[in-house]
């Protein structure tokens, strides 16, 4: 059983789906979880719902607010580690996507993660001790039509995690992405709304449609996404680092 007392911990969009999962899990773990958010009264209930953790307000898209909550987090105590999960997914054709959609796509799903990290890991490398685990997708490992700008950030969010982890390797800081597929969370909800009006499919044929990317033949529970987060921040996965670790019954391998 991983034991996470006395460690810190920030997990970002926690006041749903797998970040709230996530956040839940390492509490159960006995880490000491804020979470963090735009919404203050979701994170409130999700803090509650998840056994009494802290949480704080924070759009990771604006590096001011970033830098002004981890600072006051960082007096509190150390931050030992960060999960970095906010992300939305918005699809649209390449040929139809326009700029303000290629900047949202990349300023929370790529530059959250960078204004996070760049407030979190400086003092992890001079503390010589961390984990960060950033959820990428398994669109950071293969392409999917009508996403691009998303599995292009998600890409990027790889890259950066295997180039920071070898900048940290000589240190304790071990740097991951985890790749959830199609996990049941209110994003896919926003998916599946998008193909039964796009394609005029029903509400099960457009969960058929996202079922067959996975060989189990299912969409991914948020909770398994938490464990293999869990065991990421464990002391024991100390030389796991650089790695993107797909959570989506063999879709990519
Ligand atoms: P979700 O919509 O329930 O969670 C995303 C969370 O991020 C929400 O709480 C949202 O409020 C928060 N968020 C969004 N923009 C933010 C911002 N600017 N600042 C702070 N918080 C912000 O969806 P989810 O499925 O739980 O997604 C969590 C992560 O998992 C995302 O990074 C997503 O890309 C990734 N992911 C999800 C799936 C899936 O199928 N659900 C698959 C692969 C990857």
């Amino acid at each position: 059983m991983t034991d996470l007392a006395g460690r810190r911990a920030v997990v970002t969009g926690g006041g749903s789906g797998i970040g709230k999962a996530i956040a839940g899990t390492l509490g159960r773990a006995g880490a000491s979880v804020t979470i963090l958010g735009r919404n203050e009264e979701r994170l409130r209930a999700a803090a509650a719902a998840c056994g009494g953790l802290n949480h704080a307000p924070c759009d990771v898209t604006n590096p001011e607010s970033v830098e002004a909550v981890f600072a006051s987090l960082a007096a509190a105590g150390p931050i030992d580690i960060l999960v970095n999960n906010a992300g939305a997914a918005q699809s649209a054709p390449f040929v139809k996507a326009d700029l303000d959609h290629w900047d949202a796509m990349l300023g929370v799903n790529l530059m959250g993660v960078v204004h996070c990290m760049r407030a979190a890991a400086p003092d992890m490398r001079k503390r010589d001790y961390g984990r960060i685990v950033n959820i990428a997708s398994t669109s950071g490992l293969r392409g999917y039509a009508y996403v691009s700008a998303y599995a292009a950030a998600k890409h990027a969010v790889i890259g950066l995690t295997r180039s920071v982890a070898l900048e940290f390797a000589k240190t304790a800081v071990t740097v991951n992405s985890v790749c959830p597929g199609f996990t049941e969370t209110e994003l896919v909800e926003g998916s599946l709304d998008t193909i039964e009006k796009t394609t005029g499919r029903s509400r099960e044929e457009a969960v058929e449609e996202l079922v067959k990317y996975n060989p189990q033949g299912r969409l991914i529970d948020p909770d398994e996404v938490a464990s293999a987060v869990l065991w990421l921040c464990s002391p024991e996965a100390k030389s796991i680092t650089g790695q993107s670790i797909a959570v989506a019954g063999g879709e990519v391998m």
